[in-house]
C-alpha cells in the first residue's frame, strides 16, 4: 500500500512546520503502534491536522485494522452518531488531546513521534478488507459511514498517478482537513504510495502556499474557498503570484471551481487549475490530465479503470456526447466501496447492477470531458417545463462584478412548478435584484433569471468549503 517504508530511507515522507519525518523514521515510528493495533477491529483517530495523526494513520494502515478519522470540530450531535455508528473499540489519539466524553470511554493508544521502535513485520492485509470508514460530508442528509477497502484506495491513487505523472519526486503542499478522502486519501496516502513527500500547513493561507511551492513543493491539493483566496491575494501580490506560478500543478476539487476564479488564477500566475471529480464513495472518477486541455468548468474524462455512464431519469444510459443534455453519472470501477456502515438500505439504493448512483448530474462532451451541473437532490431545477442547473446561474453570477459569492436554489412556484432563488453575498457595490436577473438572462437565457434575489453575508459552508444549500431555506 505504502511505498518506501523501509528503515534506512532518508527521504522526507510527511512535513508539518518544523516537525518532519523521513520514511526510515516513520516506519520505526509506526512499528510498535501498528503492533499495539493486533486484535483491534476498527481504530478511532482523532483527526487533528498534525504529523502524530498522519502516524496513527500509517500504523493502522499497516497493521491492516480498519481507521475511522474523526472530525476533531464535529458537533456533539454528529460526533456521537459517528461513534456510535462505527463502533470503534480503540481510539488514537495525540497524548494530550482532550477527547470528548463518547471516545474518551475507549482505550485509548497515545500517539507520538518518537523514533525509537523497528517496522511493522506483519503481512500486507487482503486488498478488499476496508482500510478506512470515512463518513461523507452529511450536505444531503446524515453523514453515512462509507466502508473502502484497500483495493479502491489502491487503484484510484495509482490512476491519479497516471494521469498526473506523480512520483515520488513530488512534493504535495496542501492544508486539508484529515477525516475526508481529499485530504486523507489523496493528500496523506497519495504522497506515500508514490514515496514523496507531503508538506502540509496547518492552516491554508495563499502566502504560506506560495512559500513551498516557491520552494520544493510540486503540487497543491485545494478545494475551491481556497482557490478564491489565492485568486484575490495573487492579484494583489505579483511575488506571491509568481511563487504559485512555480507550481507543476495545481488541483481542485470537493466542489466545483467557479469559472472566475479558475481565469483569475490563470490571469495571476499562468498557471491552469486541474480539476478532478471524486467523492467518499467511489473516490475519484473523473481527472484533467497533467497533459490535458484545462478548461473552467470541466473535471475532465473518467480515470483510467474507471467506467462512467450518464443516465436520464428512468435509469436508462444514453450516449450524447453534445455538452448538453442532461443526465445523473452512474460509475464502475475498482474504486467503488464496499457499502455503507449499517445501512443495507442506503447501500442497495445507490447501486443499479454494479453501477454506483452518484447523485451528481452532468454533462458530456464530445472528447469524453464531464462538466458537472450539480446535485440532482439539490441543485437541479425544474422551472417552466426546463430542467436548469444552478452551477450554470451560479457562474454568470460570479461573473457581475458586483457578486462575491453566490448560490442558487430552486423553491416551490404556482406558476413555474419551481423557481429560481439566488443567494448572493455582495461585492462593495449591492447589485439591485433586476440587475442581477437581467445579467443572468443576458449571458444566459432569459428562463434562467432568478426571480428571488436574497443578500447575505456570508453563505453556509461546511469545513471543505461546501455550500450547505439545505440551511439556506432554514
Ligand atoms: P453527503 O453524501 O453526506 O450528502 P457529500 O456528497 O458532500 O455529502 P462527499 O462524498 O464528501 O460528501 O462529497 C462528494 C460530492 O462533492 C460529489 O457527489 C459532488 O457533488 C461534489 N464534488 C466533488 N468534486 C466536485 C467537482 N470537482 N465539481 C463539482 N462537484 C464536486
Ligand atoms: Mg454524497
Amino acid at each position: 500500500m505504502l511505498s518506501g517504508l523501509t528503515t534506512g530511507n532518508d527521504r522526507v515522507a510527511l512535513r508539518f512546520g518544523a516537525e518532519s519525518l523521513t520514511y526510515g523514521e516513520l516506519a520505526s515510528v509506526t512499528g510498535p503502534i501498528a503492533a499495539g493495533l493486533a486484535g483491534r477491529t476498527r481504530v478511532a483517530v482523532w483527526a487533528t491536522p498534525t504529523l502524530r495523526t498522519c502516524v496513527a494513520i500509517v500504523a493502522a494502515l499497516t497493521a491492516g485494522i480498519p481507521v475511522v478519522p474523526i472530525n476533531p470540530k464535529a458537533g456533539s450531535r454528529e460526533l456521537a452518531h459517528i461513534v456510535a455508528d462505527s463502533a470503534p473499540d480503540l481510539v488514537l489519539a495525540e497524548p494530550d488531546a482532550a477527547l470528548p466524553p463518547e471516545l474518551d470511554v475507549l482505550p485509548r493508544l497515545p500517539v507520538e513521534s518518537d523514533v525509537s521502535g523497528t517496522p511493522w513485520r506483519g503481512d500486507e492485509p487482503d486488498p478488499e478488507t476496508p482500510a478506512f470508514v470515512i463518513y461523507t460530508s452529511g450536505t444531503t442528509g446524515p453523514p453515512k459511514g462509507v466502508l473502502l477497502p484497500r483495493r479502491a484506495v489502491a487503484s484510484n491513487l495509482d490512476a491519479l498517478a497516471e494521469i498526473w505523472g506523480w512520483t515520488g519526486a513530488d512534493v504535495l503542499v496542501h492544508a486539508l482537513p484529515l477525516f475526508h478522502v481529499h485530504g486523507l486519501i489523496l493528500g496523506v496516502v497519495g504522497p506515500l504510495r508514490r514515496g514523496g513527500s507531503l508538506c502540509h500547513l496547518g492552516r491554508f493561507s495563499s502566502e504560506a502556499a506560495a512559500k513551498e511551492l516557491a520552494g520544493e513543493g510540486t503540487m497543491l491539493f485545494g478545494v475551491p474557498t481556497m482557490y478564491h483566496r489565492l485568486a484575490a491575494d495573487c492579484e494583489a501580490d505579483p511575488a506571491l503570484a509568481a511563487g504559485v506560478g512555480a507550481a507543476r500543478l495545481l488541483v481542485s476539487g470537493s466542489a466545483a471551481l467557479p469559472a472566475t476564479d479558475h481565469e483569475r488564477i490563470t490571469a495571476a500566475t499562468g498557471q491552469r487549475v486541474v480539476e478532478r471529480y471524486g467523492m467518499t464513495e467511489t473516490l475519484m472518477n473523473c481527472g484533467v490530465r497533467a497533459t490535458g486541455d484545462r478548461r473552467p468548468g470541466a473535471v475532465g474524462p473518467p480515470l483510467p479503470g474507471v467506467d462512467l455512464r450518464l443516465v436520464d431519469d428512468d435509469g436508462v444510459p444514453f450516449e450524447a456526447v453534445d455538452g448538453e443534455t442532461v443526465g445523473e453519472i452512474e460509475v464502475r470501477g475498482p474504486n467503488l466501496f464496499l457499502g455503507y456502515l449499517n445501512r443495507p438500505d442506503a447501500t442497495e439504493a445507490a447501486l443499479r447492477d454494479g453501477w454506483f448512483r452518484t447523485g451528481d448530474m452532468a454533462v458530456r462532451d464530445a472528447d469524453g470531458y464531464v462538466r458537472i451541473v450539480g446535485r440532482r437532490a439539490t441543485d437541479l431545477i425544474k422551472s417552466g417545463g426546463y430542467k436548469i442547473g444552478a452551477g450554470e446561474i451560479e457562474n454568470a453570477l460570479l461573473d457581475h462584478p458586483g457578486v462575491a459569492e453566490a448560490a442558487v436554489t430552486g423553491e416551490p412556484d404556482d406558476d413555474l412548478g419551481e423557481r429560481i432563488v439566488a443567494w448572493i453575498v455582495p461585492a462593495e457595490v449591492k447589485p439591485t435584484a433586476d440587475e442581477l436577473a437581467d445579467h443572468v438572462a443576458s449571458l444566459l437565457s432569459p428562463h434562467k433569471r432568478p426571480r428571488v434575489v436574497h443578500y447575505l453575508e456570508a453563505l453556509p459552508r461546511n469545513e471543505m468549503g461546501k455550500v450547505l444549500k439545505r440551511a439556506l431555506h432554514g
